[in-house]
Order: structure tokens, then C-alpha cells, then sequence
């Protein structure tokens, strides 16, 4: 957590938002509009729980509504509150504007500790948060579009757009309700792994630049390179399992909430996942050394460092012992605005969380379409795709045999040629392009303008003008 006297989240937020607006040519009053958050509702609901009645405070905050639904998960945590949920609307908006979603930005939160409740319970206390939150149109298609963050996910989704249908029977966009969903249940295939996916797809456009690989004094590309992932919930897990996997990338350290483990030969992901969901703990993985205190790993020495659980883990106590020339920010907040000063100072270039985690929302945008347009992608064109595949690779083999020569395609080439895109291989794709465009365009001022020393302030700086834009559209 940030030391004593830091900012809090919401507020280093305004401040790097003002670091940014202080570049720009906006008016005063157009400024302070974006900068303010539109709306928050609380409500505290009862449940009859385990014989008594229970009280739980939630919150669904609208930071601005220059484009609807406005967009963005709803949280499950004790530490939940009304600065929290602010600060994440605010980045909502940055981040659907940094890759072109057509959404504003919002986000809720429940103070709940959900381990605490049997699944039944669970879905008693969701349904009613959501009807509170339906009966406002603080869910709804067309205004506001809620999705998982930490501790929520599919199983919590489907209850609320189960809730959001039961009350609008004659909806027949209800299942755009929210997104998020489990695919048997209007949900879009590789929408879970879509934030690490991300993750995974923000590094690799990040190393084919080597002008900005030399920025933070490294070379080459993720092969190789020595990672520390803090948290490995649904997005630290399939952010260090892609990158390890398929990229060559070495999680040389795994920070849990009880402890870290580290082993400089490299951690399997997936054994330390499976370690975890087996005995609750990461505590006694044979294949590494044990650290109790694991946010001192954060100040390892290594290649990137992946926070992946909440905000406020790099604070102005621990930001000048960092030493990862590299840090994507995989969850949001993770750097306080004073540790971010310190960083830069330092020289280390910081991916931004409006740009690194963008994924998740970026397939919820996709899940969103699917629901409104009520066809899955891709069931229309793959097997004419498929089909035309086949006439070309036919017509090769005709004229090689004609020919008389003595030609043929490499193994493999023609399954894989041939196979028409399915759900999960366009969501890649449109993710895929999505953060390459979202880069390019931070990267664009980064290296275009001479005010602009950082991914983050380039990141405001294109976010912020296209929020402007709209706004000036509207006649504001
Ligand atoms: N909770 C995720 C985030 O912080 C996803 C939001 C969404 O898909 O709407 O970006």
C-alpha cells in the first residue's frame, strides 16, 4: 500500500491526467469536465443471510459519458471504496478512448470478501446488487455495461445478465447487458485470457521497436528476458503463462499475496498455478525458494516486472529500489503518481495500465457486438474462406502436376492454410490489431513531441484528445 502522506488513488489519477493536460491546448472548463467523475451511486442492500440479515455497500461510478454504455467490471473486495471505484471509472474512460472502444468509462464495487460465502450466497447477494444497480439503468445495453474485475468473473456475469433479463423480459439485446459472460451463456470465446492476452500482445508490439527497447537499456526481444509477475489472479496467470510459453520469457519470480516464490531458472506457470488451487497457498511449491516477505521481490533484479494485482504496490517507499529497467503495468494503478515520478527520473520506461490492460476490455467490446448482432463471429464467412483456400492450394497441385514438377507443400502448411478463422482466432486478431494501434499511437507523441518523455503522458495525451473531440463534437 502507499506510504503515509502519498495521494490517494483518485487523486494521482487528476495528477497524472494534469501532467498531461498541461501539454495540451485544451480550454479550462473542457478540462475540468473530462477530469471530474459524472456520477457515483452507493447503495447499501440487505440479504437475509445464515439465519440474519446482512448489509453490503456497493457502488457504480460513471466518470463520463461522452460516449454509452458507458463500460467497465465490477469489483469484489473489503477493501472497496467510494476513491477506488472513482479512480478505475477515470481509467476507463482513458483506456476505452487509448483503444477505440466506443464506450465511456465506469466502474463498481461491492465491499464483500467472496471467499467468504458459499456460491448459493454468493448469487443471492450478486442478483440483488444488480437488481439495485437495473432498476437505475446502471446496467443496461445501451447505458452501462458492467464486466468482471478482481473478484468477480464469468459465473458472477451470468448471474447479473440472468438478473437484467428476468427484469426486462421483452429485451432482446438483454444478454449486451454486460459482458464477460460464459460462452454457453452469450459470453465470446477467449474473453478470460483476454487481459493477459493483452499483456502478452502490448510486449511483443513493444519489442519490435528497437529505438524503444534501447530506452530501457535492453535488447532483443522477450526471449530469454528475466520477469517478476506480481499476483497471479486471471491476469498475472495468463500474462506469465503466454509470455513463458510462447515467447521464451523467464518468470524468474511469482509474487502471491502470502509470500513469493523464486528461482532464478525459471518458474513453470502453470505447476505454480495448479500448486495454488491445491492447497490455497503458494507457500511449500517444492521447485523454488520461499520469500514471506513477497513485496520485496518487486525490488528484484530482472528484465520486467508484471504488477498484476492492485494499485498502489510501487509507492514512493519502494519506487527508488526498483530495479526493472521494464514495467507493464498489468493491473491498474500499480505505480502511485509519486512512485512514477521517482521511476522516471530512474530512466525506467513503464508500459501505462490504460494502455497495457486494455484486452479486457477490448474483447468485452467484441462480446458486446456478438450479443447485439446475435451470430457468432465468423459463422457466416469461415467455411466460403475455407472454400476459396481450397480452390487456390487445387489449382497450385494442377499446374505443379501439368507442369511435370516435382513440387509439394510443406507438412502442415495446407491444414493450416486451409482452416477457415473460428471465434477464438478472430478475437485474437482484433486484439491483436487493437494493441498494435493503440502503441503506435502512444508512440507516435512519445517520439513526436519533445515535451513528451513517457509512455503514460503519451497515453493521456491521445486518450484525452479524442475524449476532447467528442465532447466538442456534441457542442460542449
Ligand atoms: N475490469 C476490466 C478492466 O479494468 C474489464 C472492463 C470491461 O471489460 O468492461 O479493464
Amino acid at each position: 500500500m502507499a506510504v503515509a502522506g502519498e495521494p490517494s488513488f483518485r487523486e494521482s489519477v487528476d495528477l497524472m491526467f494534469n501532467r498531461a493536460v498541461a501539454l495540451m491546448d485544451l480550454s479550462p472548463g473542457l478540462e475540468q469536465k473530462i477530469r471530474v467523475c459524472n456520477s457515483t451511486y452507493t447503495v447499501r442492500f440487505g440479504v437475509r443471510l445464515r439465519g440474519k440479515i446482512e448489509t453490503f455497500v456497493g457502488y457504480r461510478s460513471v466518470h463520463s459519458e461522452h460516449m454509452e454504455p458507458v463500460k467497465g467490471g465490477i469489483r469484489y473486495a473489503m477493501s472497496v471504496n467510494q476513491d477506488e471505484v472513482e479512480a478505475l471509472a477515470a481509467l476507463m474512460t482513458y483506456k476505452c478512448a487509448l483503444v477505440e472502444t466506443p464506450f465511456g468509462g465506469s466502474k463498481g464495487g461491492l465491499c464483500i470478501d467472496p471467499r467468504a460465502w458459499e456460491p448459493h450466497e454468493l448469487e443471492q447477494i450478486t442478483r440483488r446488487f444488480a437488481y439495485e444497480l437495473i432498476k437505475r439503468d446502471l446496467i443496461n445495453p445501451a447505458q452501462n455495461v458492467p464486466a468482471p474485475d478482481m473478484g468477480t468473473g464469468e459465473r458472477e456475469m451470468a448471474w447479473i445478465a440472468d438478473q437484467y433479463a428476468r427484469m426486462n423480459t421483452t429485451d432482446i439485446n438483454a444478454k449486451a447487458c454486460v459482458t464477460g459472460k460464459p460462452p454457453h451463456a452469450g459470453g465470446i470465446q477467449g474473453r478470460v485470457e483476454a487481459t493477459g492476452r493483452g499483456v502478452q500482445y502490448a510486449l511483443r508490439e513493444f519489442f519490435r521497436y528497437p529505438e524503444d527497447v534501447a530506452k530501457a537499456h535492453l535488447t532483443g526481444d522477450l526471449d530469454g528476458k528475466r520477469v517478476v509477475v506480481q499476483g497471479l489472479g486471471n491476469v498475472g496467470y495468463h500474462a506469465a503463462k503466454f509470455i513463458s510459453e510462447e515467447d521464451g520469457a523467464k518468470i524468474i519470480a511469482i509474487i502471491e499475496r502470502d509470500g513469493a516464490l523464486h528461482n532464478e531458472d525459471g518458474l513453470h506457470v502453470e505447476t505454480v498455478k495448479q500448486w495454488i488451487a491445491k492447497h490455497g497457498t503458494i507457500k511449500g511449491y517444492p521447485d523454488a525458494n520461499f520469500v514471506d516477505d513477497g513485496a520485496k521481490l518487486l525490488e528484484l533484479d530482472c528484465d520486467i516486472l508484471i504488477p498484476a494485482a492492485m494499485e498502489g504496490v510501487i509507492h514512493m517507499g519502494n519506487a527508488a529500489q526498483i530495479k526493472a529497467p521494464l514495467i507493464i503495468e498489468a493491473a491498474n494503478g500499480p505505480i502511485t503518481f509519486g512512485a512514477d515520478e521517482i521511476l522516471r527520473q530512474k530512466g525506467t520506461v513503464i508500459i501505462p495500465d490504460m494502455y497495457a490492460n486494455a484486452g479486457g476490455v477490448t474483447v468485452s467490446y467484441f462480446e458486446w457486438v456478438k450479443n447485439l448482432s446475435h451470430i457468432r463471429f465468423g459463422r457466416m464467412q469461415r467455411r466460403a474462406e475455407e472454400a476459396r483456400h481450397i480452390l487456390l492450394v487445387d489449382e497450385l497441385e494442377r499446374l505443379a502436376a501439368d507442369k511435370g514438377l516435382d513440387w509439394t507443400l510443406s507438412p502442415g502448411f495446407k491444414e493450416q492454410y486451409l482452416k477457415g478463422a473460428g471465434e477464438l482466432e478472430l478475437v485474437r486478431s482484433g486484439l491483436d490489431d487493437t494493441m498494435r494501434g493503440a502503441y503506435q499511437a502512444m508512440r507516435a507523441i512519445w517520439h513526436g513531441r519533445d515535451d513528451v518523455e513517457d509512455l503514460r503522458v503519451a497515453a493521456y495525451i491521445v486518450s484525452i484528445s479524442r475524449v476532447a473531440a467528442t465532447y466538442v463534437s456534441k457542442g460542449l
